[in-house]
């Protein structure tokens, strides 16, 4: 893993965060509260050190969550002044600072918790950063809402191609079937 994947890891985390506080639906779901086994997800997503994640952890991931949400939607909008706004807010709440760290058989990576913040405000720090850094690269054209009904959420799109709609294949399957309904009782 190099530093770039890093920091791509941590963005597919921040997304995947952001989608289950943030979007009202997911793929065709209204939203559940975020608890613990969600986070764990999330964090997997990043990272494979050990994790520890109280029920005050969910409820500060919760929050940021929802900020970097509602700052992923705006730059998926290209309202990048106001994305560029909500970001700098994120990191300087979660007070994001750079420092070099490494574990037990891990190669020297950027983390970007600052001293003495909680488990959830370091992380948060670390995905606002990785969300931050979408503004002026290339990865950012990738970033869009899906195209499904009842699915609020954002996601990269993976394709080579820059034609993926959806955010799951479970987005694209309920629209395929949707519109072969409709189709059907047309006629
Ligand atoms: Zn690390
Ligand atoms: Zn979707």
């Amino acid at each position: 893993m190099d530093a770039t994947d890093h920091l791509k890891a941590s963005l597919e985390a921040a997304v995947a965060l952001a989608n289950a506080t943030g979007a009202e639906s997911n793929q065709g779901r209204a939203r559940e509260a975020l608890d613990q086994a969600t986070v764990e997800a999330v964090l997997r997503l990043t990272t494979n050190q050990p994790l520890s994640i109280d029920e005050v952890a969910v409820g500060e991931f919760a929050t940021g969550g929802e900020q970097i949400y509602r700052a992923l939607v705006l730059l998926a909008e290209e309202e990048t002044d106001a994305a560029a706004s909500a970001l700098n807010a994120l990191l300087a709440s979660t007070r994001a600072a750079p420092m070099l760290r490494r574990h037990p058989e891990s190669a020297w990576h950027l983390h970007f918790a600052s001293e003495g913040v909680s488990v959830a405000t370091g992380w948060l720090a670390e995905f606002g950063t990785a969300a931050a850094m979408l503004l002026g690269s290339d990865e950012l054209d990738r970033l869009r809402s899906c195209a499904a009904g009842r699915c609020d959420n954002i996601f990269l799109d993976a394709t080579r191609n820059h034609r993926q709609r959806f955010c799951s294949t479970a987005c694209q399957n309920r629209t395929k079937v949707a519109a072969f309904r409709s189709r059907g009782t047309q006629t």
